[in-house]
């Protein structure tokens, strides 16, 4: 019951591998070639030879990184077709991840592969919506591949904050995000819900924001947390301020008048990570499917065969087998899971 694709689409240890092309995707150490599926860091690692992905995620790598010489990306947009050769296509279609996510298609010997990387389908601002692209096989993640998570839309969690400074007018309010897409996500998600004070946000998030505007996003009013003097510090409360996670335990954290720290994670459904995190309030927002969401995905693919990179392996292969795909694991090692 093996998938012809097996024959050229392989596990290595430095990820997965497209024989025919010499082409990893989303590889975690510096290979010659390489398909890229978005800008995390546990995907788009730095020191390739060649690069191709959309124009947004190579954008997004020169921001982090130095050595993306222009010569070394490929851009393509999505639904462009590339010859990698040897009678490899390659074309990306939108994941609705972050932005400049894509699926990576590719076609060879009459079958085509999807690799989702990471995805969503849930509503994102941010992003193009997550594009069905029927396939011969599909390979998934699993990051939140049980039936306990069922992420709520992203407004109910809005709410939640905008009540919160309603009813502590004295607290300045930090959000913990991560810097690329969970930020600018919800910065949106608080102007759509009529936030309209600036934003106030930690140093380490400022690069993204402004690379996102040059992509076109208004986020509207925001100022570095840093520009404003321990004297003026008194105008955050009732106020939102944006940080990076690891923030809301430091003493930075501390410096604000009576913080209120919450946490934007698919992860804050588990009572334990919002204690470890230090959150008084949990905002449920992820950029990963829920596990509705994953089974949904694989299904309408079409695929007869998927493929689980990694996360909650087990549960998504058992109830995509009573559903009659062949499905297997394949226990890619590198990808981070916290980092959502
Ligand atoms: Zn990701
Ligand atoms: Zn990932």
């Amino acid at each position: 019951m093996n998938a012809r694709a097996e024959k050229w689409m392989h596990v290595r240890s430095e990820g997965l591998y497209c024989a025919p092309a010499n082409c990893y995707i989303d590889p975690h150490a510096a290979v010659e070639r390489a398909i890229i599926t978005h800008g995390h860091a546990d995907h788009a690692r730095s020191g390739h030879g060649s690069v191709f992905a959309t124009p947004e995620t190579l954008a997004i790598m020169r921001t982090r990184y130095s050595d993306i010489s222009v010569g070394g990306g490929v851009p393509l947009h999505y639904g462009q077709r590339q010859d990698l050769g040897n009678g490899v296509i390659l074309w990306l279609a939108p994941a609705g991840h972050i932005l400049g996510s894509a699926q990576a298609v590719l076609e060879y010997d009459g079958q085509r592969v999807v690799i989702s990387g990471d995805f969503k389908r849930h509503p994102d601002p941010t992003c193009k919506p997550f594009e069905i692209v029927p396939c011969d096989v599909f390979i998934t993640e699993a990051t939140f591949a049980l039936p306990v998570f069922q992420h709520p839309p992203l407004e109910e969690e809005i709410h939640k904050l905008i009540r919160s400074m309603e009813i502590f007018p004295e607290r300045s309010h930090l959000v913990g995000v991560y810097a690329l897409g969970k930020c600018q996500r919800i910065m949106l998600a608080l102007r759509s819900a009529g936030y309209s004070h600036p934003f106030y946000v930690h140093g380490a998030l400022k690069k993204l924001i402004e690379l996102y505007e040059t992509f076109g996003f208004d986020f509207g009013p925001w100022q570095p947390v840093s520009e404003i003097s321990a004297k003026e510090r008194d105008m955050l409360r009732g106020k939102i301020i944006l940080c990076p996670p690891s923030a809301l335990a430091d003493r930075w954290s501390r410096r604000m008048p009576d913080p209120l720290p919450s946490m934007a994670s698919g992860w804050m459904q588990i009572r334990a990570r919002v204690r470890q995190r230090r959150a008084e309030m949990a905002l449920i927002v992820s950029d990963h499917a829920d596990w509705d969401g994953l089974i949904e995905t694989a299904l309408a693919t079409g695929a007869p065969n998927v493929w689980i990179t990694h996360g909650r392996v087990e549960a998504l292969q058992y109830v995509l087998e009573q559903h009659g795909v062949n499905a297997k694991a394949l226990n890619l090692i590198g990808r981070d899971e916290e980092a959502d």
